[in-house]
């Protein structure tokens, strides 16, 4: 549910709701309790799990190998 931001115009608040995009130009009442409030124009900001960084591939790795030692034809 995307937030939006309000200020109160009675004592100057800015506070955030929570609320559908449909009732996004419903009137707001600030936690004061005035209702003489503006909608701001802010960042919507999606709520979601942020991804995490994937570690890069093909670092470090390789070595080993060669099964020549392990069957004793090396000496
Ligand atoms: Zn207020």
């Amino acid at each position: 549910m995307p937030r939006y931001e309000y200020r109160c115009r009675s004592c100057g608040d800015t506070f955030e709701l929570s609320r559908p995009m449909a009732e996004s130009a419903a009137p707001a009442v600030c936690p004061a309790g005035h209702d003489d409030t503006v909608k701001l124009l802010s960042t919507v900001a999606v709520g979601g799990s942020s991804a995490a960084p994937a570690p890069s591939p093909g670092s470090g790795g390789g070595g080993g190998g060669g099964g020549c030692c392990g069957g004793g034809c090396c000496g």
